[in-house]
């Protein structure tokens, strides 16, 4: 070795060029050798005449010379005559590259490389062979495949849980337009008292079902960006009463007391989305008395300080209250407090999430304070423009209340000082004292300890010429105190309280004469609503469905006429002069945009009357399409009672005819 050594260094010595060229060709070779990319070159028939590491790696061989001696080019190629394309443009251009490429290792394994190669040419511009590089881009290749395919399988999922979500809202809400619209008549309609509540009860949970459903279906629109937002007028004090009615069964069965408590200098009316406003209310007073064992949940809105134009909303509790570690996380969508929280008040975990994207959407703000085994109370700020009309009912002070005295008779603070701000603001005069001479009474069962304390309490105001004594009991309870009747009430006033709702009953039982009682009522027929004529043409296949809509339209006070299809529908309209059609949008044959459509083809005056679809669909896109077809307001099922008069009134005047707004084709209110 030393003796090879010594002699090389006297050749080199004596050949410095050689020795030079011996180093340049062992770094040439080692580069090729070691680069990560596999190198070749191939005569022009294909034959390998040198490969590197890499490459023979690449194919699956052991070393350049098994390489070579496997075969041709083209035998490593998936599509062989892919070479021969290939060959054929390098010989046009000179040079390729990235060109990708299938080819097949000796293990049968399909690999994608990247290739880059040129023609090698004689000084005489004679091509000699062809020398390239490949790069293995397979596992990229893959993980790109793979993403496409999760995008692709993404994509699918989504459209079909859309897809899905219409269909089961659909689905859902259908029957359960029925359940709720059948239960409603059902309350209304003369009943005993056990068979009042098992209707209760059954309107009850397919409230309670439907907001789950909603809160699913919202859930899903939330995250999908299309939660849509109405801009439309409404009573604030219904839409605040209203979520606290909802929750009366659930309180009333803790014996929790609910109280809904409105400033007057809060406008009653306003504009922006109602039932965004109540969803987000019925969610935070539905924790309150989810988590709440004793004692009461309050709602007041009252004017926010300093901040003109802003309404606050809060929902206090005296619950279980919230750990301080948890404050940071009950705004996260599926979280709740513990794990345990399920299992015993159960809940999905999303209704502060929705409550607090709809607050983000309609600008408002939301936060709460809470102390374990204190309570919470949350509250939410919101900008409403106040819209023209209504007297607040506390501003109101009728003659025939002004200057009388009550007793209140009521053990729980939070109401009694509700109650003690209404009746001063209706100008009554109020004292707790039993003894004290008084006008009328308002006492709450609870608040003497028996049965017979009521009945004495009762026939006490009588003696004392109390002419009326008013019971409240929560919603569904039994109202007489008695069952002999020796004692029963003036009337029963239910809880929780509507402040309007008391004043109507003061007013009416207060009122000595008939006459006396409509005069009574006259300053507050606005807000109690007037009985409307017009004669409305309802569109819809479903024979439960059809019964609910006539039955509740009839007790609006509009006259109505069924038919069964859009085919039916067109003939109605065509043959006579309705006030407004609704139209179910899904009917069998002519649905209800292909008849709308048609309608609007027709000679004035037929085509211009209103239509109001009724869909299904909470789901965006069906607003679009209704205006598409040409309606002009929309309802969705299932329907409510105060729902239906709110829209059907915005398009018939009292007189029943049309309002002329209807003309202008070009303003739609349902956008
Ligand atoms: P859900 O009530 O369906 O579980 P939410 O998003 O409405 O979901 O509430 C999340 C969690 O916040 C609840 O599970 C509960 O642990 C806590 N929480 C909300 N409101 C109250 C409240 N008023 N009192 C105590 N804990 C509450």
């Amino acid at each position: 070795m030393m003796r090879k050594v010594a002699w090389r260094r006297l050749v080199d010595r004596l050949n410095p060029d050689g020795r030079a060229l011996r180093e340049s060709e062992a770094r040439y070779r080692e580069l090729f050798e070691n680069v990560p990319d596999g190198v070749y070159e191939t005569s022009l028939d294909g034959r390998i005449l040198a490969a590197n590491r890499a490459l023979v790696r690449m194919l699956g061989y052991e070393t350049a010379e098994e390489l070579r001696e496997a075969g041709r080019a083209e035998q490593f190629y998936v599509e062989p005559r892919r070479r021969e394309e290939l060959a054929e443009e390098l010989r046009r251009t000179g040079s390729l590259q990235n060109y990708e490429l299938e080819l097949v290792r000796r293990d049968g394994r399909r690999i994608t490389v990247l290739e880059n190669s040129r023609v090698v040419k004689d000084e005489n511009g004679r091509e000699l062979c062809y020398q390239g590089t490949l790069t293995d881009i397979t596992a990229r290749k893959e993980a790109e495949r793979a993403l496409v395919l999760a995008r692709d399988q993404a994509l699918e999922a989504s459209r079909l849980k859309s897809q899905f979500l219409a269909n089961m809202s659909h689905e859902l809400r259908t029957p359960l337009n029925a359940v709720l619209g059948m239960a409603g008549l059902l309350m209304e309609s003369n009943l005993g008292r056990s068979e009042r509540e098992y209707a209760e009860t059954v309107q009850h949970s397919a409230h309670f079902l439907l907001e789950i459903i909603s809160q699913l279906l919202d859930f899903s629109s939330v995250e999908a960006g299309k939660l849509e937002f109405d801009a439309s007028v409404f009573r604030l004090r219904d839409v605040a009463e209203d979520a606290i009615t909802m929750l009366a069964d659930r309180a009333s069965s803790k014996q929790l007391e609910l109280v809904c408590s409105i400033d007057p200098e809060v406008p009653e009316l306003v504009r922006g989305d109602a039932a965004r406003l109540k969803q987000v209310l019925t969610n935070l007073v539905g924790n309150a008395v989810k988590f709440t064992e004793k004692g009461e949940v309050v709602l007041t809105v009252a004017p926010v300080k300093d901040r003109v134009g802003w309404t606050r909303f809060e929902v206090r509790d005296s619950g279980i209250g919230i750990p301080e570690e948890a404050h940071g996380i009950i705004f996260e969508p599926f979280r709740q407090v513990d794990g345990t929280t399920t299992r015993n008040y159960g809940g999905t975990g999303l209704g502060l999430a929705i409550a607090k994207q709809i607050l983000d959407k309609m600008g408002g703000e939301i936060g709460f304070e809470s102390r374990p085994g204190e309570g919470s109370r949350f509250w939410f700020d919101l900008a409403l423009a106040p819209a023209p009309g209504c007297r607040a009912p506390r501003r109101m002070q009728p003659a025939l209340l002004k200057g009388k005295t009550a007793l209140l008779a009521e053990p729980n603070l939070a109401v009694r000082t509700t109650l003690e701000e209404w009746l001063r603001g209706w100008g009554v005069e109020v004292t707790q004292d039993e003894t004290a001479k008084s006008d009328f009474a308002i006492i709450a069962p609870s608040a003497v300890a028996s049965e017979e304390g009521v009945r004495c309490a009762v026939s006490a105001g009588r003696e004392m010429q109390r002419p009326a004594c008013f019971l409240m009991a929560p919603m569904g309870e039994r109202a007489c105190c008695t069952p002999d009747g020796e004692c029963r009430p003036t009337a029963v006033i239910h809880k929780p309280l509507r402040e309007l709702s008391l004043l109507e009953t003061l007013l009416r039982e207060l009122s000595q004469k008939r006459e006396d009682t409509a005069a009574a009522l006259r300053p507050l027929a606005e807000q109690l609503g007037e009985r409307r004529g017009g004669l409305v043409l309802v569109a819809e296949d479903n024979k439960v469905n059809q019964h609910v809509i006539r039955r509740m339209l009839e007790k609006l006070g509009y006259q109505v006429a069924v038919v069964e299809n859009g085919h039916e529908a067109l003939e109605a309209v065509s043959e006579r002069r309705y006030s407004l059609v609704l139209m179910d949008c899904q009917m069998p044959g002519m649905d209800g945009f292909e008849a709308t459509a048609a309608i609007r083809e027709m000679p004035a005056p037929h085509c211009h009357v209103p239509i109001i679809a009724v869909t299904a669909h909470a789901i965006h896109g069906d607003r679009e399409r209704c205006i598409q077809a040409g309606m002009d307001d929309y309802i969705t099922k299932p329907i409510m009672l105060g729902d239906l008069g709110d829209v059907v009134g915005r398009w018939i005047d009292r007189s029943g005819e049309a309002r002329a707004v209807r003309q202008e084709r070009n303003t739609p209110a349902i956008d």
